[in-house]
């Protein structure tokens, strides 16, 4: 049965969602079908490198017809206030969130943390630190960058970030573009930027077990980001998600973004080892990228249970959609 939800907005317009018809507008206690689901639980807004503001993106989340969504910002839960507003106006169920940087091994490992009561706890500090760690971790990589063709980096990073926010890998790489050192941004990040170049400077991350930690210790539900995108081996990831564990994180995003379902289908049946619950989000950034809200590969049928199954998230399982809007998921201390 199609069962694809339109929404009233704020101007009383309705608008007909632009996900596919499949979509379940209900959590599921189980994923017992290949299909896809109208929640979103990584994504990103202005507070970090998004392009748009958290009121923008709930009503896009809104117009796509999402019930669930979490605003998940790097190492900041800057946005969540306004995101919250705009939810309960939107009448869909916002989870507190943000993306922590992390390291394990060398890599530089993403954990997204699920928070239900806000911000609170150790993560306060937690966030208070990996602040302090972007804001020296960006002159580390300015002062490479100057070394390699780009002077008063940390000036023209600024400027492309706009605010005051804390710089990230992105604002450089918008800067290497408008400089011309390089013609695009997948090639400010092929050469200068991503896994193991000059300005992948990770050495300001905390280890994951310590990230995790501060998510598990705040009331929180950490869950390890994208894991088919740090070029693990299967035995390699498969020893990640075993520190991961130990450290107390519960979750992996079992489909981020575009995934191939084989792929997909092996990182289920290593969830399943483990008993850890699956989540899944876009990590949209920008309109106009592959990925839009909801817009990710299906999740396959498997047995490791949804994320929203965990009892610390069990109230958006249970609420109606776009009843959660003035309960205390939404309430930040
Ligand atoms: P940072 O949080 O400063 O470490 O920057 C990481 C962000 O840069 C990611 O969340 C992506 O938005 C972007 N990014 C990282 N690697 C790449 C890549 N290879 N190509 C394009 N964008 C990337
Ligand atoms: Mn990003
Ligand atoms: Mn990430
Ligand atoms: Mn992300």
């Amino acid at each position: 049965m199609f069962n694809t939800p339109i929404l009233n907005s704020p101007h009383g317009v309705m608008l007909m969602p632009l996900l596919p018809n499949a979509l379940a507008s209900v959590l599921p206690t189980a994923f017992d079908a290949d299909q896809r689901y109208s929640v979103d639980l990584h994504m990103h807004s202005t507070a970090s490198d998004g392009a748009l503001s958290p009121t923008d993106l709930v009503t896009l989340c809104a117009g796509r017809g999402l019930t669930h969504m979490a605003l998940t910002d790097h190492d900041t839960m800057e946005g969540v206030e306004e995101a919250s507003r705009a939810a309960q106006q939107a009448g869909l169920c916002l989870v507190p969130g943000c993306e922590l940087s992390t390291r394990w091994q060398g890599i530089n490992i993403h954990v997204v943390a699920l928070m239900p009561g806000g911000l609170q706890g150790p993560m306060i500090e937690g966030l208070e630190q990996q602040r302090e760690a972007r804001i020296k971790r960006a002159e580390v990589i300015a002062e490479r960058l100057e070394k390699m063709g780009l002077p008063n980096a940390l000036e023209k990073a600024r400027a492309q970030a706009g605010g005051d926010r804390p710089l990230g890998r992105p604002d450089f790489a918008r800067a290497l573009v408008a400089e011309g050192v390089v013609a695009d941004w997948a090639g400010a990040f092929k050469r200068y930027l991503g896994s193991g170049k000059k300005g992948d400077v990770k050495a300001h991350w905390p280890e994951i077990s310590e990230a995790v930690g501060w998510v598990v210790a705040s009331g929180g539900v950490a869950v390890l980001a994208h894991p088919l995108r740090y070029g693990l081996t299967r035995r390699k990831r498969g020893l990640l998600m075993d520190t991961f564990m130990e450290a107390g994180g519960q979750g992996v995003e079992l489909v981020s973004g575009q995934q191939n379902p084989d792929a997909t289908r092996d990182l289920a049946r290593q969830l399943v080892e483990r008993e850890l619950y699956a989540s899944l989000g876009s990590d949209f950034h920008f309109p106009g990228s592959y990925a839009a809200p909801g817009s990710m590969s299906s999740v396959p049928r498997t047995a490791a249970p949804p994320i929203w199954q965990h009892p610390r998230l069990a109230h958006l399982r249970d609420a109606p959609s776009g009843m959660l809007g003035a309960k205390p998921l939404n309430q930040l201390s």
